[in-house]
């Protein structure tokens, strides 16, 4: 048989399934992973969980043979693989016909776009081929340099380090073939186009266009060498330009190519680099104080001619939107509009919201191009794949590490849920006597977070509305209200401007320091309409975009209710935007909005899980990084996992699949078994425990056998072995 190849090729070191650990410590778990990664076995389960750790090494198992070996396998036949992950979603999409997504974590550089990437090229690999499917999954996998160019940099603790997350829906027709899809984007880090810590570089798209561009294009685009720019050059050293196993040059090349796959055509790229120029130049900008007054002036002229030129505006009202601001005041007839001149650090605060705001909107703008390339109008099912930030846990932990943090919480909860939930569903389904399971309960912990009216970020929102609002009176008002809440501390200093949060994963200490300022995102409206004035079309639309408001769940409940109550249909509330005008949208409501539908869709979702390791901090194979590692097994509750899987039954199997893998080891149920499975499995079972004391630990369902210890399942392995 295939697989008897794999086992045999691999060495079979540890266990391959941590249910079957005979000694349940953290110690054997960490012992049990490490003896394998150096053995080059990167995957290990706990159950349906698949545990993969960055090999940092090509080793040869993704090739179509290998996708061969996985395809329609249970996954007690073949050793764990993320293909074994694929395949069971995209099984159970068709044999269920149920939503699957598969939810990748871990931390930066573990693994998880790599993880992902595996997961399309097998999807597109065991499907059909007519003209159209082929064209849906070429611009599928395609995507993915493309949107790696514009949202994926390197950092210091990964050369292709995505700066956003990514949820990924691929829709099947009924043939089981990819019919189309669509991409969710969150937050991406934009603070990264205006600076960058020291040995890390802008996102790779910039590098791209400076190094791989003909001479001919650097003319037209106005392009300088990398040293020549601010904005990619701030980093306190020299500047860091060239990624290693990164060739921008032929990257820019693929990205021009996955351009046209999307439907991003020569035109539209070229308004797209005089744009991405433009942002460059804008970080050269300078100001000087305007001789008249307290304002600024623009300190070159040619080069503020420049950008105005690459985005289509006028020079004197590219100027004038970054060095004043227009004010109104007063209402309806009676409302007059004035302009404030800006301080030479007003400006600079201004031009760089400007060069943020405009590339995070390009950025929005080709996953809205993709999307169209391969949108469907009819409703099919779905695997969708989420690639995310993992917890993290900094020296100086912010804005960003708290969104990335918060939505961390919301997945855990999942997790517990839909894991403990399906578990406990399979039990009464079976008629299957079982005691609950204690567990971790981390709605406190999102609800601090989250809750309305009164969450961190409602008062954050609430304190950005107030314009003597600031970080110290925010840290003020997280303290009066959470002092006795059992997630959140305060910290006793005479200057305070930290917060913890003791999320799942451990204690997190925040600083407030521009909380407030992230929250609010403010980009003045002469900039906006310095833009949407331009005679490049680009910047127009991606200026006048406005992303349709997620409707909030818990509102929407609320509304339909109440429309409901009233004679209304219930698809009425649908349009109903709960948020209230007067409000300027904040980053942390937008993305509490994102988190809101991002966990419906998961939750219409049979879920698998993908948990990625990062072995050690250096980007080298084989090396093994003990107490970095068992960090991670803490943030990703692989611990834990593993306790509520062993608290209940560790294996559990269909009469037929367990008669098709044993039947060789009974001596009524040998040679061949052609009775009834749910028969010859007690019979089998039977034989097998007179002389053994292990009848307590079995339990027969309706369909399935379940072994509560993983001791027996030892001991029929040894036997169908020998
Ligand atoms: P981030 O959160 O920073 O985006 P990530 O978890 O997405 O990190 P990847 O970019 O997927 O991490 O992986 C980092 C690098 O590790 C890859 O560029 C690749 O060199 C290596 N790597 C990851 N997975 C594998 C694998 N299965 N086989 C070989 N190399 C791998
Ligand atoms: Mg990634």
């Amino acid at each position: 048989m295939a697989f008897k190849s794999t086992r045999d090729l691999t060495k079979n070191v540890g266990v391959e399934d941590l249910i079957m650990l005979s000694e349940v410590t953290e110690s054997s778990l960490h012992e049990n992973l490490k003896n394998r990664y150096k053995e080059g076995l990167i995957y290990t389960s706990i159950g349906p969980v698949l545990i993969s750790m960055n090999p940092y090494k090509q080793l040869g198992i993704y090739g179509n043979d290998q996708i061969n070996l996985y395809k329609g396998k249970h996954e007690f036949e073949i050793p764990p693989h993320i293909y074994s992950i694929a395949d069971k979603a995209y099984r159970a999409l068709r044999s269920e016909g149920e939503n699957q997504c598969i939810i990748i974590s871990g931390e930066s550089g573990a693994g998880k776009t790599e993880a992902s990437k595996y997961i399309m090229q097998y999807i597109a690999s065991i499907t059909g081929s007519s003209a159209e499917v082929e064209r849906v999954k070429k611009t599928i996998l395609e995507s993915n340099p493309l949107l790696e160019a514009f949202g994926n940099a390197k950092t210091l603790r990964n050369n292709n380090s995505s700066r956003f997350g990514k949820y990924m829906e691929i829709q099947f027709n009924l043939a089981g073939d990819p019919e189309g899809g669509k991409i969710t984007n969150y937050l991406l880090e934009k603070s990264r186009v205006i600076n960058q810590t020291q040995g890390e570089r802008n996102f790779h798209i910039f590098y791209q266009l400076l190094k791989g561009s003909t001479e001919e294009e650097k003319k037209t685009y106005n392009l300088l060498s990398p040293d020549q720019y601010l904005y990619l050059t701030r980093t306190g050293g020299n500047g860091c330009f060239n990624a290693d196993g990164i060739d921008d040059q032929i990257g820019f090349k693929q990205t021009k190519n996955a351009m046209k796959v999307v439907g991003i055509d020569e035109p539209l790229q070229k308004e797209l680099f005089a744009t991405l120029s433009a942002i460059l130049l804008l970080g050269n900008l300078s100001f000087n104080k305007s001789t008249s007054g307290n304002g600024s002036v623009i300190s070159d002229k040619k080069l503020a001619n420049t950008i105005a030129s690459l985005m289509g505006v006028d020079s004197n009202v590219l100027e004038s939107a970054l060095v004043s601001r227009q004010i109104s005041t007063g209402q309806g007839a009676r409302i007059s509009t004035y302009s404030v001149p800006q301080s030479v650090e007003q400006a600079m605060y201004a031009r760089d919201a400007f060069a943020k705001a405009t590339y995070s909107k390009l950025f929005d703008f080709i996953v809205r191009k993709i999307n169209q390339s391969i949108e469907v109008k009819t409703i099919g099912k779905v695997i969708g794949v989420l690639d995310i930030y993992g917890f993290e846990i900094f020296e100086n932990n912010s804005f960003e590490q708290f969104c990335i943090n918060y939505v961390n919480e919301t997945l855990q909860q999942i997790f517990i849920d839909l894991t403990l939930k399906t578990e406990q569903e399979e039990y009464v389904q079976e008629g299957i006597t079982w005691i609950p399971v204690q567990y971790i309960n981390n709605k406190p912990c999102v609800d601090l977070i989250e809750k309305k009216p009164i969450g961190i970020l409602s008062l954050l929102d609430e304190e950005c509305l107030f314009p003597e609002g600031n970080d110290q009176t925010m840290i003020d008002k997280l303290n009066k209200h959470f002092s006795n809440h059992t997630h959140y501390s305060k910290v006793e200093r005479q200057k305070n401007s930290q917060f913890i949060i003791n999320h799942y994963a451990g204690k997190v200490f925040y600083n407030i320091d521009g909380f407030l300022d992230k929250n609010r995102d403010t980009l003045f409206n002469d900039l906006v309409s310095l833009a949407t004035s331009s005679s490049c079309s680009l910047l127009v639309e991606i200026f006048k975009y406005v992303a349709p408001i997620e409707v909030d769940i818990e509102q929407e409940k609320k509304n339909r209710d109440k429309f409901s109550k009233n004679g209304f249909a219930n698809n009425a509330a649908k349009t109903f935007i709960p948020t209230d005008k007067k409000r300027p949208i904040t980053a942390g409501f937008q993305f509490k909005n994102q988190v809101a539908s991002l966990l419906k869709s998961l939750y219409s979702c049979s879920p698998h899980y993908v948990r990625c390791i990062k072995p050690n901090s250096n980007m080298r194979a084989l090396e093994w990084d003990q107490s970095k590692c068992a960090e991670q097994v803490t943030y990703l509750g692989l611990f834990e996992n593993l306790l509520v899987r062993r608290a209940g039954y560790c294996y559990r199997q269909t009469f037929t699949k367990f008669m098709r893998r044993y039947y060789m080891i009974g001596k009524s149920t040998w040679p061949k078994w052609s009775g009834d499975a749910e028969n010859g499995t007690k019979l089998l079972m039977s034989e097998l425990t007179q002389n053994i004391n292990i009848k307590e630990e079995i339990q027969y369902g309706k369909t399935k056998i379940f072994i509560r210890n993983p001791q027996p399942l030892f001991f029929l392995e040894d036997k169908r072995n020998q």
